[in-house]
């Protein structure tokens, strides 16, 4: 599997180069240079097989040669010991649940199977890695847990001191082992700037290997893929076609779901909908592409004003808006949207969506409003509601349970080294720790 960059298309990368690297030295994104499609014959027997059989499948399609089979099945029988199951909402919707991995967020099944990648390679080039990672929220516990134990790699995460919810906090500083979690007096900004001037001091280079879990590598979009397919099985029988509404932040989500349709996945359409960071829906709708600084809200996950997958989200369409606007409908709501559509999917049907998962669902209503029916609807559930449980109790007036994977956590003891928001502590800090 050959990548180039989005920048500069003469800039390639094996796939080995492209995990590692996370980014193409001119700053670009890494693309498949040719996407393969998947056999009819599996497509057509696809309701037969279990969600890491298709991820094999996906993955073999992908790689090739590169990595045998059975390697490639014990990367995915590693990974994955979750799936994502569908569940009916109303005569027409199902939810595509994505939130029975470990940190209990869809992003655990990007961090699983970079995890799960990454161990392979190094276990064949015999390479030890320093992992550093930026974090708001719920990328540091996926990142966490899938790296956990892993042999050969070590985790540091940065966070924000009291900028991220309890449960959140503790996802990150009650593992240890191989993972550190470090308390950053600042903002996300400024762990994600300590993370790039580690990346960028040489003394730190030369002593370790330092690698990115950053969201935007291969390793994390190929794997969010493998759920489109599996949703599609899980839904053949229905016999109808099939529009996926994503809650969009970095567009990461969005950007595998192009991946499956490429790779020949029947998908009808996707809806990409976010809350006021509405810079994708405003350039479907005008075809001009203005960023605008983040804004907060209460689906704070999707907070982004500047999508870090948007050139991939061109991309796919050969950076042509219009055909970019035949496959792809843009739809934003603001809080109050947001926490309405959370009540009347309660009670209609008794379901907890957390806020992300709402958009998605009001998302859909809109786009079925403005759309012949005759689809079936699939929305994509980013995270457990309890992970943001004070909004989700106080916005449903009622009391929502947490499942023991989250409410374990909260009666361990954190651990994290608090420290402030300068480089040439954090560079001593690395230098003394890591080994
Ligand atoms: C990260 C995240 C999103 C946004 O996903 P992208 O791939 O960045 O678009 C949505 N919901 C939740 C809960 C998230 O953690």
């Amino acid at each position: 599997m050959i990548f180039y960059s989005t920048k500069t298309a003469s800039i390639k990368a094996t796939a080995e180069e492209a995990i590692f690297n996370s980014l193409p030295a001119d700053n670009g994104l890494y693309m498949p240079e040719s996407i393969p499609t998947l056999s009819s014959d599996f497509i057509a027997n696809i309701e037969t097989k279990t969600f890491n059989e298709i991820a094999i499948e996906i993955t073999h399609t992908l790689f090739g040669d590169e990595i045998t089979r059975s390697e490639i099945e014990t990367i995915i029988n590693t990974a994955y010991d979750f799936d994502a199951p569908i569940l009916q909402i109303n005569e027409q919707d199902y939810v595509l649940e994505l939130f029975h991995g470990p940190s209990m967020a869809f992003k655990d099944f990007g961090a699983r199977f970079m995890a799960a990648i990454m161990s392979y390679y190094l276990v064949r080039s015999k390479k030890e890695i320093k992992i550093l990672v930026a974090t708001s929220g719920d990328t540091g516990g996926a990142v966490a847990q899938g790296f956990y134990k892993i042999p050969g790699i070590s985790v540091t995460i940065l966070y924000p001191s009291g900028k991220v919810s309890d449960i959140q906090e503790k996802q990150l500083t009650t593992l240890g082992h191989n993972v550190t979690a470090i308390e950053v007096d600042g903002t996300f900004d400024d762990c994600q700037k300590l993370v790039k001037e580690a990346f960028l001091d040489p003394e730190l280079n030369a002593k370790f290997n330092l690698a990115s879990a950053n969201s935007i590598n291969i390793a994390r979009l190929i794997p969010q893929s493998f759920y489109y397919f599996s949703a599609y099985a899980q839904l053949k029988r229905l016999g109808k076609p099939i529009v996926f509404a994503i809650p969009s932040g970095n567009f990461g989500n969005l950007s595998a779901g192009l991946l499956a349709y490429r790779m020949g996945l029947p998908v009808e359409h996707f809806v990409a909908a976010t809350n006021l960071n509405n810079a994708v829906p405003r350039y479907l709708e005008s075809g001009t592409y203005e960023p605008l600084p983040s804004i907060e809200t209460i689906s704070n996950a999707m907070d982004v004003g500047n999508p870090s997958n948007f050139v991939r989200l061109k991309r796919f369409f050969a950076d042509d808006w219009e055909l970019a606007t035949e496959k792809v409908s843009g739809f934003y709501f603001d809080n109050e949207q947001t926490r309405n559509a959370m009540r009347e999917v309660f009670k209609k049907s008794g379901y907890v969506m957390c806020p992300h998962t709402a958009v998605a669902f009001q998302g859909l209503e809109e786009y079925r409003k403005q759309n012949a029916s005759g689809f079936t609807g699939v929305f994509l559930s980013t995270a457990h509601p309890a992970k943001f449980i004070e909004l989700v109790e106080e916005t449903l007036e009622k009391q929502i349970e947490i499942p023991e994977r989250l409410g374990s956590l909260l009666s361990i003891e954190k651990v994290a080294t608090q420290m402030n928001a300068s480089f040439s502590n954090f560079k001593t800090l690395l230098m003394n720790t890591l080994n």
